[in-house]
C-alpha cells in the first residue's frame, strides 16, 4: 500500500548558485582524473551503502518493489558509474588526428574539457536512475552539476538531497528540490549544459531558457513508443515480452509500448497470447508486490481517461485512493484516438489491427518519431522496418530491453528529443571537444601562403591544392 508523499519543502533558489559552481570548475578543483574518480566512487558508495533507503524511497513514491528498483534503477546507474570510473583517465585523454600535407609539419589532436556546470532536471518516473546516469557523465567530463529532482518523486528527491552531500563534493555537486518554480528559477541562470529528461511541454519551455544564454541543451522526451505484431512473429513470444515491458513501472516508462498495431490475420492470436501472459504475469495484481502504482491522483485520471477510447478485453478495475489501475487490454480503439497517437503513461495497452506492414511503416513515416519501436516478426520483415522507419531506438524481437546495452546511445528524434546518452556518449555529452594545432615554429612553411604570392608560390599551391 503506497502513500502520497508531501513535496519537500524548498529553500529558495540562490540565484548565484551557477555562478558558485562554475568557480569550481574554472578554479582547476574538478579537472584531475583523481577529483573525477573519487566522485564517481563517491555515486557507487552512495548507491550501495543505502541501498534499503533507496529502495524504500521508491516504493514511497511509485510503490517499486525492490526487486524493480535494483534492476531499472541503481544496476543502470552503478553500471554507468563503474565503466566510467574505469575509463576515464583514457576518454580524458587528448586525441591525435591527422593534419593535411600542406601544414607539416604539425600535430593536431582532440582534447576533451568540461563544460562548466551542468543542469540536470529529472522526471518523477525513474527518479534514481534519470537523475544519476547523466551525472556519471557530467561528473567523469570534470563538470560541476545541479540536481533537480521531480517534486512528484518526493521522497527520492529527498534521500538525493540528504546523501548527495555526504558522499560528493559539496563545492561543485548540489541537489536543488522543488516544484516547476524552482525549476524555472534555475533556468534563468546561465549553464554550461542543460540536460532535461520529461514531457514535450516542458522541453519547449526549457529548450526556451537555454536559448536565452546559448546554453547546449540534450532532450529527452516523451515515448509514445508503437510496436508491431506480424502475422511472421512468434506470437506467444512477443506477448509476453510485451506485457512486461509494458507492466514494469505500473507503465509508466517512456520506452514502454504505448500501443500494438497488429497484422489482421494474428489479431486474435495475439489477444488471447496477451491474455495468458498477463495472467502469468501478474495473475493477482491488487496485491503482487511487483506491480506498481499510478504517481499520483491526477496522473491516474489521465490515465482512466484512456479507459474510454476502446472496449476493455482485460482489467479495466481502478482503485483511486490506492493509485491502483488495473493491467488492462483495449481493443475497438480508433488508429487516432489518444490512447494510440498520445503517450498514456499507464498500463493500458490498445490493440489496433492494420492490414498490412507496409501499412504500418507507412502510418510511422507520418506519426511523430517515437523514442523507440518495437517490431515482432521474421528477419525479412525487421530488416524492412529497420532501414524505413526512424526511431530513437528500434527493438527486434524485444522491447524495453536496449536501455541495458551501455553502447547504445538512449536518446530520440524529432519530437521525442535529441542528444544520446550511456557509456562513452555520457562523457563526450558533457565534454567540449577542443581543437588543438601545433606547429613549430621552423621551418616556416606558412610562408608560402605569405603575400605577396609569387608566381612560384603560385604554382606550388595550386599543386598542392590540386593534389589527389
Ligand atoms: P515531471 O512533471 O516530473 O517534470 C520533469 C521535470 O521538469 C521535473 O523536475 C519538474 O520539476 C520540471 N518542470 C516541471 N514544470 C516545469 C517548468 N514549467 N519549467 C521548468 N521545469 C519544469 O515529469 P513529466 O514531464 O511528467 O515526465 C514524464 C514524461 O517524461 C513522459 O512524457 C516521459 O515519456 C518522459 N520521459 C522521457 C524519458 C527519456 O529518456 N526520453 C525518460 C523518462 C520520462
Amino acid at each position: 500500500m503506497t502513500t502520497e508523499v508531501t513535496a519537500p519543502s524548498a529553500p529558495p533558489v540562490s540565484p548565484t548558485l551557477a555562478a558558485e559552481l562554475r568557480r569550481a570548475v574554472t578554479s582547476g578543483r574538478t579537472r584531475s582524473v583523481a577529483w573525477r574518480r573519487a566522485q564517481l566512487d563517491g555515486l557507487v558508495r552512495m548507491l550501495t551503502q543505502n541501498l534499503s533507503l533507496w529502495e524504500r524511497a521508491l516504493a514511497a513514491d511509485l510503490g517499486k518493489s525492490a526487486d524493480e528498483t535494483h534492476v531499472t534503477e541503481v544496476a543502470l546507474v552503478l553500471d554507468e558509474a563503474r565503466h566510467a570510473r574505469a575509463s576515464v583517465g583514457r576518454w580524458m585523454r587528448a586525441r591525435p588526428v591527422v593534419a593535411p600535407l600542406a601544414l607539416q609539419p604539425a600535430v593536431a589532436r582532440v582534447r576533451p574539457e568540461p563544460l562548466g556546470v551542468a543542469l540536470v532536471i529529472a522526471p518523477w518516473n525513474y527518479p534514481l536512475q534519470l537523475q544519476l546516469a547523466p551525472v556519471v557523465g557530467a561528473l567523469a567530463a570534470g563538470d560541476a552539476v545541479v540536481m533537480k529532482p521531480s517534486e512528484l518523486a518526493p521522497a527520492t528527491a529527498r534521500l538525493l538531497a540528504e546523501l548527495v552531500p555526504a558522499y560528493l563534493d559539496d563545492r561543485a555537486v548540489r541537489v536543488v528540490t522543488g516544484d516547476a518554480d524552482v525549476a524555472s528559477a534555475l533556468l534563468e541562470q546561465r549553464w554550461d549544459h542543460i540536460f532535461y529528461t520529461g514531457g514535450e511541454r516542458v522541453g519547449r519551455i526549457v529548450a526556451r531558457a537555454a536559448a536565452e544564454h546559448l546554453t547546449p541543451t540534450v532532450l529527452e522526451l516523451g515515448g509514445a513508443c508503437p510496436v508491431w505484431v506480424d502475422r511472421t512473429a512468434d506470437v506467444a513470444v512477443a506477448a509476453r515480452r510485451i506485457v512486461w515491458a509494458k507492466l514494469l513501472n505500473a507503465g509508466q516508462t517512456c520506452i514502454a509500448p504505448n500501443h500494438v498495431f497488429v497484422d489482421a490475420p494474428v489479431r486474435q492470436r495475439l489477444e488471447a497470447e496477451l491474455r495468458a501472459a498477463l495472467a502469468e504475469q501478474q495473475p493477482d495484481p491488487r496485491t503482487s508486490a511487483d506491480y506498481g502504482r499510478m504517481v499520483s491522483k491526477s496522473h491516474l485520471d489521465r490515465v482512466v481517461e484512456r479507459l474510454g477510447d476502446g472496449t476493455v478485453v482485460v482489467g479495466g478495475e481502478v482503485d483511486r485512493d490506492a493509485r491502483y489501475v488495473a493491467p488492462t487490454l483495449l481493443a475497438d480503439v480508433a488508429i487516432d484516438a489518444p490512447a494510440v497517437t498520445e503517450e498514456t503513461f499507464g498500463p493500458i495497452l490498445p490493440i489496433v489491427p492494420l492490414a498490412s506492414v507496409e501499412a504500418f511503416a507507412a502510418l510511422q513515416r507520418e506519426r511523430p518519431k517515437p523514442l523507440a519501436l518495437y517490431a515482432f516478426g521474421d528477419r525479412g520483415v525487421l530488416d524492412r522496418l529497420e532501414r524505413t522507419t526512424s526511431s530513437g531506438a528500434f527493438g527486434r524481437n524485444v522491447a524495453v530491453a536496449h536501455v541495458m546495452v551501455r553502447g547504445l546511445p538512449f536518446g530520440g528524434v524529432g519530437a521525442s528529443g535529441h542528444g544520446a546518452y550511456h557509456g562513452r556518449r555520457s562523457f563526450d555529452l558533457f565534454s567540449h571537444a577542443k581543437a588543438v594545432l601545433a606547429k613549430p615554429t621552423r621551418p616556416e612553411t606558412l610562408a608560402l601562403v605569405f603575400p605577396p604570392i609569387t608566381e612560384a608560390k603560385r604554382e606550388v599551391i595550386r599543386r598542392l591544392v590540386l593534389r589527389r
